[in-house]
Protein backbone atom coordinates (compact mmCIF):
# COMPACT_ATOMS: atom_id res chain seq x y z
CA UNK A 1 0.00 0.00 0.00
CA UNK A 2 2.07 2.80 -1.19
CA UNK A 3 -0.13 5.83 -1.24
CA UNK A 4 1.50 9.11 -2.89
CA UNK A 5 1.71 12.04 -0.67
CA UNK A 6 -1.34 13.70 -2.61
CA UNK A 7 -3.45 10.67 -1.68
CA UNK A 8 -2.43 10.61 1.43
CA UNK A 9 -3.54 14.44 1.85
CA UNK A 10 -6.58 13.49 0.74
CA UNK A 11 -7.96 10.23 2.65
CA UNK A 12 -7.19 13.17 5.78
CA UNK A 13 -9.29 15.54 4.08
CA UNK A 14 -12.28 12.84 3.64
CA UNK A 15 -12.72 12.10 6.94
CA UNK A 16 -12.30 15.73 8.19
CA UNK A 17 -8.69 15.39 9.71
CA UNK A 18 -6.57 18.35 9.27
CA UNK A 19 -3.53 17.19 7.43
CA UNK A 20 -0.78 18.55 9.19
CA UNK A 21 2.35 17.92 7.55
CA UNK A 22 3.11 15.79 11.33
CA UNK A 23 -0.26 14.00 10.41
CA UNK A 24 0.62 13.02 6.93
CA UNK A 25 4.30 11.85 7.58
CA UNK A 26 2.77 9.47 10.47
CA UNK A 27 0.19 8.39 8.22
CA UNK A 28 3.11 8.37 5.12
CA UNK A 29 5.19 5.99 7.54
CA UNK A 30 2.46 3.51 8.28
CA UNK A 31 1.06 3.01 4.87
CA UNK A 32 4.53 2.58 3.40
CA UNK A 33 5.66 -0.34 6.15
CA UNK A 34 3.72 -3.75 6.95
CA UNK A 35 5.79 -4.27 9.95
CA UNK A 36 2.62 -3.18 12.58
CA UNK A 37 5.00 0.01 13.96
CA UNK A 38 4.51 0.45 17.90
CA UNK A 39 3.85 4.47 18.63
CA UNK A 40 7.30 4.49 19.81
CA UNK A 41 8.95 2.84 17.11
CA UNK A 42 7.32 5.52 14.68
CA UNK A 43 7.90 8.24 16.93
CA UNK A 44 11.53 7.35 16.67
CA UNK A 45 11.81 6.85 13.59
CA UNK A 46 10.16 10.29 12.47
CA UNK A 47 12.21 12.50 15.15
CA UNK A 48 15.34 13.38 12.68
CA UNK A 49 13.01 14.42 9.99
CA UNK A 50 10.18 16.33 12.38
CA UNK A 51 12.86 17.67 15.34
CA UNK A 52 9.60 19.49 16.93
CA UNK A 53 7.73 15.88 16.97
CA UNK A 54 6.46 14.92 20.37
CA UNK A 55 5.31 11.66 21.77
CA UNK A 56 2.00 13.27 22.40
CA UNK A 57 1.71 14.36 19.12
CA UNK A 58 2.50 10.63 17.61
CA UNK A 59 -0.37 9.31 20.46
CA UNK A 60 -3.16 12.03 19.36
CA UNK A 61 -2.74 11.34 15.84
CA UNK A 62 -2.70 7.87 15.79
CA UNK A 63 -5.95 8.04 17.97
CA UNK A 64 -7.33 10.31 15.45
CA UNK A 65 -6.42 8.14 12.64
CA UNK A 66 -7.75 4.82 14.48
CA UNK A 67 -11.14 6.85 15.53
CA UNK A 68 -11.98 7.67 11.63
CA UNK A 69 -10.74 4.20 10.66
CA UNK A 70 -8.06 5.14 8.51
CA UNK A 71 -6.00 2.65 10.68
CA UNK A 72 -6.27 -0.26 12.99
CA UNK A 73 -4.66 -1.24 16.31
CA UNK A 74 -3.04 -4.41 16.37
CA UNK A 75 -3.00 -5.94 19.77
CA UNK A 76 -1.24 -9.01 20.12
CA UNK A 77 0.50 -8.54 22.99
CA UNK A 78 -1.16 -6.93 25.89
CA UNK A 79 1.46 -4.61 27.11
CA UNK A 80 2.15 -2.96 23.38
CA UNK A 81 -0.29 -1.72 20.60
CA UNK A 82 0.65 -1.57 17.34
CA UNK A 83 -0.64 0.53 14.44
CA UNK A 84 -1.72 -1.09 10.85
CA UNK A 85 -2.59 1.13 7.97
CA UNK A 86 -3.88 -1.39 6.13
CA UNK A 87 -7.88 -1.98 7.53
CA UNK A 88 -9.13 -4.95 5.07
CA UNK A 89 -9.86 -8.10 6.61
CA UNK A 90 -6.91 -10.18 7.27
CA UNK A 91 -5.24 -12.07 10.47
CA UNK A 92 -1.68 -11.51 12.22
CA UNK A 93 0.60 -13.78 13.02
CA UNK A 94 3.32 -13.37 15.45
CA UNK A 95 6.33 -15.01 15.55
CA UNK A 96 7.57 -15.75 18.92
CA UNK A 97 11.52 -15.88 17.95
CA UNK A 98 11.97 -12.72 16.01
CA UNK A 99 8.42 -10.71 16.97
CA UNK A 100 7.94 -9.89 13.70
CA UNK A 101 4.36 -9.61 12.94
CA UNK A 102 3.31 -11.37 9.65
CA UNK A 103 -0.04 -10.35 7.72
CA UNK A 104 -2.12 -13.24 6.36
CA UNK A 105 -5.51 -13.73 4.39
CA UNK A 106 -8.62 -14.59 5.98
CA UNK A 107 -12.12 -15.49 4.53
CA UNK A 108 -13.85 -13.84 7.75
CA UNK A 109 -17.37 -13.98 5.74
CA UNK A 110 -16.70 -17.89 5.80
CA UNK A 111 -15.81 -17.82 9.27
CA UNK A 112 -18.68 -19.66 11.62
CA UNK A 113 -19.38 -17.46 14.35
CA UNK A 114 -22.31 -19.55 15.72
CA UNK A 115 -24.03 -17.78 18.83
CA UNK A 116 -23.48 -14.47 17.65
CA UNK A 117 -26.56 -14.10 15.91
CA UNK A 118 -28.02 -11.60 18.01
CA UNK A 119 -25.11 -9.90 18.86
CA UNK A 120 -23.31 -6.31 16.84
CA UNK A 121 -19.91 -7.36 15.92
CA UNK A 122 -17.65 -3.90 15.83
CA UNK A 123 -14.01 -6.16 15.15
CA UNK A 124 -12.87 -9.04 14.51
CA UNK A 125 -8.97 -9.68 15.21
CA UNK A 126 -7.25 -13.04 14.22
CA UNK A 127 -4.51 -13.64 16.19
CA UNK A 128 -2.11 -16.88 15.91
CA UNK A 129 1.58 -17.12 17.31
CA UNK A 130 4.32 -19.64 16.74
CA UNK A 131 7.35 -19.19 14.27
CA UNK A 132 8.04 -18.02 11.22
CA UNK A 133 9.94 -19.53 8.57
CA UNK A 134 13.30 -17.66 8.17
CA UNK A 135 13.38 -18.56 11.93
CA UNK A 136 12.64 -21.98 11.66
CA UNK A 137 15.24 -21.95 8.96
CA UNK A 138 17.55 -20.05 11.05
CA UNK A 139 16.85 -23.47 13.72
CA UNK A 140 17.89 -25.89 11.54
CA UNK A 141 21.19 -24.34 10.57
ZN1 LIG B 1 10.62 -15.15 13.23
ZN1 LIG C 1 -1.81 -6.22 9.42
Amino acid sequence: MNLSTEALLNLLKDKNIRPSYTRIKIMEYLAARRTHPTADEIYSNLLHEIPTLSKTTVYNSLNTFVKAGLVRTVTIEDNEARFDADTSDHGHFKCDMCGNIYDFPVDMAGLHTKGLSRFIVKQRDIYFKGTCPGCLENNIN
